[in-house]
């Protein structure tokens, strides 16, 4: 067998959201397709991917760099040893050949996705979810049925009022959620402690709570908001800061009744090791790491990454990769991690799961379609499937 092609295109996201940092106006994503000579019902297989969500696509160093490798490789050396499949992992160091170490985020987004787009194609040559190979795999061949899932919500809106923000939450709750998260930091302090004073009253018990300053803050805002947001009893306060400040993380987390997140925007093994080293966070605070896998070198680094951790004493479930679509729920159950992410009406056709995906008591039960299951999910996967025409 070998790789016919692969392919990438840029396609926006057409957001009006806002975060504490930035607006998604200008928002683009890579979404990739790798073609194999394998037919499956009689057309060749094809596995997709595209570049989670918050960086812009990528395609420039796909096509100068990554995908050349690939293609310029002996379709023999990429294969696994059966002879029948790909070996990720071997594409993986293709594309990282004449690569200078370090600098990680100029390339780990490209070749991540690529990378995922792969085990898309290897699931469904092999005829699995992608869930279970990885299960198989990097689990000791623990298959979830089901996955915690909460909502990465309450975005900063045209208009939006407090009201506004506690009918979000609520429609959250009606769909099945049992934990939300909404932003912070794209207010005054006190306006966002009203919001989340607001959210919390519509809640109650029946739903935890979680904010995210997508790292916004230098040290003094920071320490304001970790002070003034310990009375809430937050799920957990997320990049506080720069995800890369660990002196200033590892200030904020003396200050801050626990837990705290971050790591949605680190790229390596090596910088999560620093994370974890001289950041503060700490498994036994119920501290939590969001690494995006197609963002972070994909699931082959994914899983040096939660071996990493492991030997630091960080259990899975401390576990939630960033971003709400069915590569991180497919990773999520594979791997036995926390939980996942979901965006219920944002992002268009690049949020969101299967068209059938049901939410039941804050958990949603993973499909049986071969690979990561772009397929049961109609928008995208015409996207996806205008790359193989
Ligand atoms: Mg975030």
């Amino acid at each position: 067998m070998r790789i016919l092609d692969i392919r990438e295109t840029a396609i926006p996201l057409k957001s009006t959201l806002k975060n504490s940092s930035f607006d998604f106006t200008e928002m683009t994503t890579s979404v990739v397709a790798v073609i194999t000579d394998v037919v499956r019902e009689g057309r060749p297989v094809a596995g997709f991917a595209f570049n989670s969500t918050g960086r812009y696509a990528c395609g420039a160093q796909m096509r100068a760099r990554f995908i050349p490798r690939i293609l310029a490789a002996e379709p023999q050396s990429l294969l696994d040893a059966t002879g029948e499949n790909i070996e990720p992992a071997k594409v993986l160091a293709v594309m990282l050949q004449r690569e200078k170490s370090g600098g990680h985020s100029e390339r780990s987004i490209a070749i991540g996705t690529i990378e995922v787009a792969l085990w898309d194609a290897v699931a469904k040559i092999a005829g699995k979810p992608l869930h279970r190979l990885i299960a198989e795999r990097y689990n000791g061949g623990k298959v979830a049925e089901r996955v915690f899932c909460y909502v990465g919500g309450g975005w900063y809106l045209p208009g939006q009022t407090i009201r506004d923000l506690q009918d979000e939450m609520l429609r959250h709750l009606d769909a099945g959620y049992t934990m939300v998260k909404m932003k912070v930091g794209g207010l005054p302090l006190a306006d966002d402690v009203r919001r989340v004073e607001a959210v919390k009253l519509v809640l109650g018990d029946r739903a935890a709570l979680a904010v995210d300053a997508n790292a916004k803050f230098q040290r003094d805002e920071a320490l304001a908001y970790a002070r003034a947001l310990s009375a809430f009893g937050l799920r957990w306060f997320e990049e506080p800061c720069d995800p890369l400040d660990f002196a200033l993380l590892s200030e904020i987390a003396g200050v801050y009744a626990p837990p705290l997140a971050t790591g949605e925007n680190l790229y390596s093994t090596q910088d999560v090791e620093n994370l974890v080293r001289f950041g503060g966070l700490k498994p036994e605070r119920r501290d939590v790491i969001q690494v995006d896998p197609p963002q972070a070198y994909g699931i082959v680094q994914y899983a040096a990454t939660v071996a990493m951790l492991e030997r630091h004493g960080w259990p899975r479930t401390a576990l939630f990769p960033h971003g709400g679509n069915q590569m991180s729920l497919a990773i999520a159950g594979g791997f036995g991690l926390g939980g996942a992410e979901s965006y219920p009406g944002v992002f268009g056709d690049f949020g969101g799961f299967a068209d059938d995906a049901r939410v039941e008591n804050g958990h949603l039960r993973l499909s049986d379609r071969p690979g990561i299951g772009f397929e049961g999910q109609a928008g995208l996967y015409r996207i996806m499937r205008e790359l193989t025409a």
